[in-house]
């Protein structure tokens, strides 16, 4: 081979090789321009003649929320006697807004709002006083519950048939244009309400324990010992609602054991076949005491928002009415029914030396007093996705006390524990020496639901952190100019 070619050839070989090199790192740079292009969201060029076009490059970009909607749930209310009486103003007038008075601004602020109506509606004066437990409550109870901002009454329970007739207590919720559900008007209606809410729309259903006689088919049962017949209705009931356009799916049970603080196991059974099902958020009412807050993940992957009781949000539960077995005994009940308290001398809430001692089914420890406004919030992304935003509490308690004008009435209020009024004494006329009992009712309920709307409250989070990161992934970037 003789020299020169053979140099030639190297020289050539060298020259390919620089060129390779070059090529190569001129790809490197393009990469590298292009990863900050797509950082860059505008990149003005002058050209010639002083005119300016606009290159807007545009990245990945979160998905914008294009509707948000809260929803508000509070528990039972309970007409007792002697709350009936403390409504009355004159014969057959009958003012429960002071009652509710506190409660306006929170409710309002939502936008939608459940209660539980745990009563029928009577016909009149003489038809409000029956015997204790039943609860037939004149009309203006209604007025002041949607004065007050509840929009969605809560009819499947077991007083809803303690009206004059169940026909009268739903025309009554009708003619007032209150959304009701768990009672029908007839057996025609749906058994559910699809509602947008602000835009989103919400799907609620609203079932009881118990068994229809023939005049509560009206009113929606499910039956503890046939659990399969009310999955196949709520399957039903879902698959309506989501063809009526429903984006997330809420379920308030009228269920579970009076005056117990833990979930019986019937409840948790049946919440997780719910959250199986696709059911975003449980609601309960019925145990007189607020139950835990908790988040559910079905081994399908589904996660459902469950609240167990939302306790009371009105009635004469009070500490001293609850006393050991005396409560039993005024209904002709059995004591070991109950729960009777070890401590004989608490009969009041002020000769109660054993504060954080009563055993937690005890009548008289306060629990009945307390309720809350369980909010739950959504927000819908521009895609469509609707998520479970976060939720939160409010805790309320229910206050009674002495009128002090030689009468043995007493005042109820229902006192919202917001933490962020500085003096609920000043602002909810809670007596200086009451607050104290205010406080104990805060810390019972936070006791109960705290861990519960941190814990759903990061999974909110972390869902929705992951489909904004996915959403972001999924778009390739957008170059436009504009001269
Ligand atoms: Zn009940
Ligand atoms: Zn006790």
């Amino acid at each position: 081979m003789p020299p020169r070619k053979h140099v030639r050839q190297q020289r050539r070989k060298q020259a390919a090789r620089r060129a390779l090199i070059v090529l190569v790192l001129l790809l490197i740079l393009a990469v590298i321009a292009g990863g900050i292009a797509l950082l860059v969201n505008t990149i003005r060029n002058h050209s010639g003649g002083g005119e300016t076009a606009v290159t807007t490059t545009v990245g990945p970009r979160e998905p914008a929320v294009t509707a948000t909607a809260t929803l508000g749930s509070s528990g039972d209310i309970l007409i007792h006697t002697p709350v009936l009486r403390s409504a009355k103003v004159s014969s057959g007038v009958y003012d429960f807004a002071p009652m509710f008075k506190h409660m306006k601004p929170y409710v309002t602020a939502l936008d939608y709002s459940a209660i539980n109506l745990e009563f029928g509606i009577g016909k009149g004066e003489s038809d409000y006083y029956q015997r204790e437990m039943i609860f037939r409550v004149p009309t203006s109870l209604i007025d002041t519950v949607m004065d007050t901002g509840y929009a969605l009454g809560l009819c499947a329970n077991n007083h809803v048939s303690n009206g004059s007739s169940l026909a009268l207590t739903e025309s009554t919720y009708a003619e007032r244009n209150l959304d009701h559900i768990g009672l029908r008007g007839s057996a025609q209606d749906k058994r559910y309400l699809v509602k947008d809410v602000n835009g989103i729309k919400l799907g609620f259903v609203n079932y009881t324990y118990g068994s229809a006689t023939s005049e509560q088919t009206l009113v929606n049962y499910f039956s503890t010992a046939n659990l399969d017949a009310f999955y196949k209705d709520m399957e039903t009931q879902m698959a309506n609602m989501r063809a009526e356009g429903a984006e997330a799916i809420i379920v308030y049970l009228h269920w579970g054991s009076e005056y117990q603080i833990k979930p019986l196991e019937s409840q948790t059974t049946m919440a997780k076949k719910l959250c199986e099902m696709g059911v975003d958020v449980i609601v309960g009412g019925h145990p007189h005491k607020i139950q835990p807050l908790e988040l559910i993940t079905a081994e399908n992957g589904n996660q459902t928002v469950c609240l167990y009781s939302m306790g009371n949000i009105l009635s004469n539960q009070t500490i001293e009415s609850m006393y050991g077995g005396s409560y039993a005994a005024n209904r002709g009940g059995n004591f070991q029914d109950y729960g009777v308290c070890k401590y004989a001398d608490v009969k009041s809430r002020y000769n109660d030396s054993h504060y954080g001692e009563h055993d937690e089914n005890c009548n008289d420890n306060g629990h009945t007093e307390d309720g809350l406004l369980f909010q739950c919030n959504f927000a819908r992304y521009e895609d469509g996705t609707v998520f479970l935003s976060g939720v939160d509490v409010l805790p309320t308690w229910c206050y009674s006390k002495a009128r002090n004008d030689g009468s043995k009435q007493k005042d109820y209020t229902i006192i919202p524990l917001d933490k962020k009024v500085s003096d609920w004494s000043a602002a909810f006329g809670v007596a200086e020496e009451d607050v104290i009992f205010a406080q104990r009712s805060y810390d019972r309920t936070m006791a109960l639901v705290g861990d519960g709307i941190t814990e759903i409250n990061a999974a909110c989070k972390t869902n929705i952190d992951a489909y904004v990161e996915a959403f972001k992934k999924a778009q390739s970037p957008v170059t436009t100019t504009q001269q």
